[in-house]
């Protein structure tokens, strides 16, 4: 079988910390060039943009968007039209919209449109899936906080319109309730502190719930320093379920039932390896739609300024 062939189009943190080394470990995989206005990988054809890169650039098949959501929708627009299959990283754009026009045309061209979850690839997901499958769920709490000066140094997009700011980290969280969880849920609260100086919201907190009621809680919170947070606690029928370091661990009751190393972003590469060998999509849009109810619904409080 041909190797994929990919060009990372926008190159800066997550392109380099996961996707270059995932793709390097991932069989059928291949990075063969770069889309950034300066940013470079020595040895990897590289051009400013994806349409210099279309023309210009060596033979692709796919094309992995890592830029921020801001200025994704045309990115996509372009590869697809191009013919290229298309991973989006989470979030999958800046509207919820945005999204359909590229799935139809993902599917008029037979090619993938990947919502690419990294957070649903975490070792504890599936495991807890099917575990809660079979259990009835009482109530669940969300706490994701960390330091946004150290995951996103100087990243002004997250704090701009459409950035999201906080919603960044906390839709991997709602990426995998909405995975483990398979009923539909809905926002009912929403508390969003926004900096004096910036769009985006720094906190939220937030409820959420779904038909027979089931209380959700969670807070997101940019300003954690010292040790982060990314757990879910889940009150089950059959005792305590709770995750922790955002899925990569999960307890059960008093058992340790799984602790393993991360590797999203290879799975996330064979997935979708997988899905382009065979033209099919996968796009789940219900965490944006979760982000955006939070946004419509949310009251705002301005807060202290925030300065990198
Ligand atoms: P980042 O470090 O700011 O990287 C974005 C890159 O895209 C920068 O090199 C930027 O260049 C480039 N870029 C901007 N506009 C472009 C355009 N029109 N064409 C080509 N390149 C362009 O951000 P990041 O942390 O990698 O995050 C990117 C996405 O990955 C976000 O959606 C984020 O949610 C997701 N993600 C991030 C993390 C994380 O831990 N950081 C984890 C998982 C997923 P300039 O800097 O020169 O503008």
């Amino acid at each position: 079988m041909n190797p994929l062939r990919v060009a990372i189009i926008g190159f800066g943190k997550i392109a380099r910390d996961q996707h270059v080394p995932a793709m390097a470990a991932t069989e059928g995989v291949e990075l063969v060039a770069v889309a950034d206005p300066v940013a470079s990988l020595p040895g990897v054809p590289r051009a400013a943009t994806l349409a210099e890169l279309l023309r210009n650039g060596p033979e692709i098949d796919a094309v992995a968007i890592c830029t921020p959501p801001q200025v994704r929708q045309p990115q996509a627009a372009i590869a697809l039209a191009a013919g290229k299959h298309v991973l989006l990283e989470k979030p999958p754009g800046a509207t919820v919209a945005e999204i359909a026009p590229l799935s139809a045309a993902a599917q008029a061209e037979g090619r993938t449109l990947f919502t690419a979850w990294h957070s649903r690839f975490a070792p504890a997901v599936e495991p807890a899936r099917q575990l809660l499958a079979g259990r009835k769920i009482n109530a669940v709490r969300i706490i994701w906080k960390e330091d946004v000066r150290v995951w996103h140094p100087g990243q002004a997009w997250i704090f701009a319109a459409g950035g999201l700011g906080v919603f960044d980290p906390g839709i991997n969280a709602l990426s995998i309730l909405t995975r483990i969880l398979p009923q539909p849920l809905f926002v009912t609260s929403a508390d969003l502190a926004f900096p004096a100086n910036r769009e985006a919201p720094i906190a939220a907190h937030l409820t959420f719930s779904d038909a027979q009621g089931l209380k959700i809680a969670a807070e997101f919170d940019f300003r954690q320093t010292g040790p982060q947070t990314w757990d879910i606690e889940i009150e089950t029928d059959g005792g305590p379920v709770s995750f922790s370091q955002g899925g990569r661990k999960l307890r059960v009751g008093d058992q340790q039932h799984v602790d393993a190393a991360k590797a999203e972003y290879p799975t996330l590469y064979r997935r979708f390896r997988e899905l382009a060998a065979r033209g099919e999509s996968d796009v789940d849009l219900t965490p944006l739609q979760l982000v955006a109810d939070a946004f419509l619904l949310g009251r705002r409080r301005t807060v202290e300024p925030f300065e990198d």
